[in-house]
């Protein structure tokens, strides 16, 4: 079946206790039981929930996984799949992270005994430099927060495959309507549902999608003894994104294209990066691996800071504000959000200046978004 029909339809049978068609929010933390061992499949919610498991079911089919696991949020999606590393153990991450995976690799899993080497990996062949007998795990994103930057999916787990190296890809940007990486030669695929696969803004959650059996079995043993599960209501509002994901992903697109379209006509904008444009430096890589470029715009304001910052306040259907991925547009100052932990020189080295600007669009009507775009560049100026 394709994307659309497994998205409405993948683990979402009618429920068999009452017909329902749609997948119920079994808000229960207990199931009871007929006797010793004799139950239907649920005994604690923590261990397992119906409403959770239908969406771990639909998210594996539509990244082509055969298993999942849902989390709280994609920082505990993110720390599920580092528990199957050991002290001694040796990760090479892509140097672009998420704020929060950085933190993580940093504070959590490096005062564990998890050495973590930070790659330039636009370049495979940096990955390959990297590898050391201990390298278990190769961490990538793409397209990187907020320069969007491209990694070569394939070449990369290509070059960790020989070495017996699994590969990890954090697919929130992209959703798994425009990129499904274990289709790619990825082992496993994360996802902060908070952004595109909640899409509505309303809830904060993860996931884990992998066909890897062993994977899956050690980060369905990390879900149960960690416990940092979904509430039922949490996994049936992204069970309930995931059905209109194609169509906001689809829009987005469109939108995104518009808006990167006219930032880059304008005066005041110095930069625009989107995938989508052809000058993208890895616009090929893009139409390979992705089948969309999705609805991040980053694009660099004349005039640094105070220009940003009026920019910003002018801004009247954007919202200013951090996260992705909702049907409404935001528009967000990286240096100062979601950059700011790191050092000014290593920002402005990277390239998130001060006037560097991120905008997810959202899927209002085009027409308004530019007009208010028009607006805050003008009065900014
Ligand atoms: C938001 C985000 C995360 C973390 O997810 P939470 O749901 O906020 O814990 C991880 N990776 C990427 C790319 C994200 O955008």
């Amino acid at each position: 079946m394709k994307f659309e029909t497994l998205a409405i339809h993948a683990g979402q049978e009618a429920d068999p206790a009452t017909g329902a068609t749609i997948t119920p929010i079994y808000q229960t933390s207990t199931f009871t039981q007929e006797g010793i061992g004799r139950h239907k499949g649920f005994e604690y919610s923590r261990t397992g929930n119906p409403t959770r498991a239908a969406l771990e079911r639909c998210l594996a089919a539509l990244e082509g996984a055969e298993h999942g696991c849902a989390f709280s949020s994609g920082m505990a999606a993110i720390a599920g799949v580092l528990s199957m590393l050991r002290p001694g153990d040796h990760v090479v991450s892509a140097a672009d992270l998420y704020g929060g995976t950085y933190r993580y690799f940093e504070k959590v899993a490096k005062p564990n005994g998890i050495a973590v080497s930070y790659v330039n990996a636009r370049d495979p062949e940096n990955v390959r430099r990297a590898l050391r007998a201990e390298t278990r795990l190769l961490w990538i994103e793409t397209p990187t927060n907020p320069l969007l930057e491209l990694v070569d999916v394939a070449a990369a787990a290509r070059i960790a495959k020989v070495r017996g190296v699994k590969t990890a890809v954090d697919n929130t940007f992209a959703s798994p309507y425009f990129q499904r990486p274990i289709g790619l030669g990825a082992d496993i695929v994360v996802h902060s549902t908070t952004k595109y696969v909640g899409g509505h803004s309303d809830m904060v959650g993860g996931a884990v999608l992998t066909s890897d059996k062993a994977v899956h079995e050690a980060v369905r043993f990390h879900q149960n003894a960690a416990g940092g599960v979904p509430g039922p209501f949490d996994a049936w509002l992204a069970l309930r994104g995931l059905k209109t994901l194609a169509v906001r992903m689809r829009r987005h697109e469109e939108n995104a294209l518009a808006v990167a379209g006219r930032l880059r006509k304008h005066p005041r904008v110095e930069s625009v990066i989107y995938p989508g444009l052809p000058d993208h430096p890895q616009h090929d890589l893009a139409r390979r691996q992705m089948s969309g470029f999705g609805g991040m715009v980053t694009f660099r304001l004349r005039g640094g800071r105070a220009a940003a910052d009026a920019f910003f306040r002018a801004l009247k259907v954007f919202s200013y504000a951090e996260s992705l991925g909702g049907v409404e547009s935001l528009a967000c100052h990286p240096a100062t959000m979601t950059h700011a932990s790191l050092p000014a020189e290593e920002r402005e080295r990277r390239g998130i200046t001060e006037g560097t600007v991120r905008l997810s669009v959202g899927i209002e009507d085009a027409e308004d978004l530019l007009a208010d775009l028009d607006w805050a560049l003008k009065v900014s100026a």
